[in-house]
């Protein structure tokens, strides 16, 4: 509670307004606003092609927005501060791609002569567990370790800011708690991270607050538990019929709070599976039809993205 209200009373660490970016087939960005405040991790959380890395670039200074304002740590870009700038921000791009033939600490040491001040280089390498790679060359490591290794790099020059573009895709679960928990030793330590992110599961662990996104748009913003709550409901049904029926009547069944057609399947948000399923089950008998692949699960950030959109996070 302390860390909230005292990060609400400072300037945002990260800001932008009304920023927009057009590529010649899409509106990428379609005017985002954003506060991201010292000490939290925010992540922007959506489905392919929302608009996140876009973003996250044009935060970084990587990409020029086509309008808009973004402020990092008190600076604007391209004000003859860039450099000064960028020696506070890590990095962490969707696809770092290293040179294979260092090894871990020479990629390490590398990274680490791009800034005036930073962390020592095995001490970075012991919080990314990779100690026992560091004479290893970049080319032999496994996915998992070329992630810890990217991150590694970011972390090296000692960032107040820390941006991750899905540090945590395509690795297996094992490997991606590793991730997680070096980002959570850096927030910690009171650094501020971006995160981008399509996994619901990772949001809901390292974010204080998320943006999901859409179409280049906030669609929804807060607490991953608080998007949660918002649903009114605490657990989802999903199931596909052999037939037809009727949304409104489903949703006037005793403790349905919301019902979405999900191309093939009905999804409702409920207070409890449990009471709701007899009546979901004899409402279908009722007019001949038969449920098929039923499933039920606690409401997550991934059934607040489908309330909105009628998409879940994955379909695209
Ligand atoms: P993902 O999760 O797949 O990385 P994303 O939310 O990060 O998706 P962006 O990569 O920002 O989305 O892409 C937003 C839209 O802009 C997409 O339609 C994409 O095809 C388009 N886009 C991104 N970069 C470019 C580019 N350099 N040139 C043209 N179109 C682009």
């Amino acid at each position: 509670m302390t860390n909230v209200m005292s990060a609400h009373a400072t300037a945002p660490a990260v800001s932008c307004r009304g920023l927009v970016k057009r590529y010649p087939d899409v509106l990428a960005v379609d005017g985002l606003d954003l506060d991201v405040h010292p000490g939290e991790c925010f992540g922007l959380l959506g489905p392919n092609g929302a608009g996140k890395t876009t973003t996250v670039e044009m935060l970084e200074g990587l990409t020029t927005p086509d309008a808009g304002d973004i402020t990092l740590l008190g600076e604007r870009w391209g004000q003859g501060h860039d450099r000064r700038l960028r020696q506070q921000l890590g990095v962490q791009l969707q696809e770092t791609k290293l040179s294979e033939k260092l090894t871990v600490r020479e990629t390490v040491r590398l990274f680490r002569s791009f800034f005036d001040e930073g962390r020592e280089v095995e001490a970075v390498m012991d919080l990314a567990g990779l100690q026992e790679k560091a004479g290893a060359r970049v080319g032999k490591l496994s996915g998992g370790q070329k992630q810890r290794l990217a991150l590694a790099c970011a972390l090296v020059g000692a960032p107040k800011v820390l941006f991750l573009d899905e540090p945590s895709t395509g690795l297996d679960p094992q490997a991606r708690l590793r991730v997680w928990e070096i980002v959570e030793q850096f927030k910690q330590l009171g650094g501020t991270v971006i995160l981008t992110t399509h996994y619901m599961e990772e949001a809901a662990r390292l974010c204080d607050r998320v943006a999901i996104i859409d179409h280049g748009k906030v669609i929804a913003q807060d607490a991953p538990a608080a998007l949660v709550d918002s649903l009114g409901a605490r657990q989802v049904i999903t199931f596909t019929a052999d037939g037809d029926i009727d949304q409104a009547e489903l949703a006037a069944l005793p403790g349905v709070r919301s019902v979405i057609r999900q191309s093939e399947s009905w999804v409702l948000n409920v207070e409890q599976a449990g009471p709701v399923l007899p009546s979901v089950i004899n409402a279908l008998a009722a007019r001949g039809l038969q449920m098929e692949r039923l499933s039920t699960h606690q409401a997550t950030l991934e059934d607040v993205f489908v309330h909105l959109t009628g998409r879940g996070l994955r379909d695209e």
